[in-house]
């Protein structure tokens, strides 16, 4: 699934792995594809309206179930967005009482309400970006719009806090879900373009996960990206 702009994710893994001379195929997943999980690095599943969520639901527990659980157990980098972070929960019940069934890879679950949580929205979170693996705080910059709202179990740990929007739920302040590698949350934007340290965090997983603990990533520049995200951050944290 790909809405607002979701695939901008794929293209921003790409391009900042291109820049690294990282060699990155994508490979697209349809309904009905059979797909050998173990062989994937990174994974990424975008959002959706809750008709093209229903229409994909069924094969993604059936026919992707056993093998993408299995690979998010044994530390898959994935990251979904919005529909398809709901997806990866226990159910997603539609606000006009439609159960999806998720995949039930993260300890969350979505309920489906009558207003819409729109706008643009600020998760803070901290992320190992650093060669020596400590955590640095990052905010990360997205605009989101559901209708869904989706609770965590005792399973999985939060992305992070939200400082501008409605995160998961608009009541506990939550803004997305990790267990393992797989990340989880509400970001629009895209995502990725908009928060460099994210995207390289993200391919930094994945590097280490195939290549072993000591592997790391060249750093890049990105003074434009981080210029326009300051810009957002300043404007979003000021209003
Ligand atoms: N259809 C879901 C909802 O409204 C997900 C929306 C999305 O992916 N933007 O909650």
């Amino acid at each position: 699934m790909n809405v607002y702009g979701d695939r901008g994710n794929v293209i921003a893994l790409r391009q900042r792995c291109r820049w690294r001379g990282i060699e990155l195929d994508v490979t697209a997943v349809e309904p009905g594809d059979e797909v050998e999980w173990s062989g994937f690095d990174l994974a990424f599943f975008g959002g959706g309206q809750d008709s093209g969520q229903a229409l994909i639901a069924r094969d993604l527990l059936e026919r992707q179930g056993p093998g993408l659980r299995a690979a998010i157990d044994d530390g898959l980098v994935l990251l979904a967005i919005c529909g398809g972070y709901q997806l990866l929960g226990h159910y997603f019940l539609t606000s006009t009482g439609e159960r999806l069934p998720g995949l039930g890879a993260l300890d969350v679950h979505t309920v489906g309400g009558r207003t819409r949580l729109i706008g643009n929205s600020v998760v803070e979170t901290d992320l190992a970006t650093t060669d020596d693996h400590q955590p640095t705080t990052v905010r990360l910059v997205g605009f989101e719009n559901h209708s869904g709202r989706t609770y965590h179990g005792p399973g999985v740990r939060s992305l992070g806090r939200v400082l501008v929007g409605h995160g998961d739920n608009g009541e506990d302040g939550w803004g997305g879900a990790i267990y393992r590698n797989t990340i989880g949350c509400y970001l629009h934007g895209s995502l990725l373009p908009k928060n460099p340290q994210f995207t390289d965090h993200l391919i930094s997983l994945a590097i280490r996960r195939r290549y072993g603990p000591d592997m790391a990533i060249a750093p890049l520049d990105a003074a434009l990206e981080l210029c326009a995200q300051e810009t957002m951050l300043s404007r979003l944290l000021r209003a």
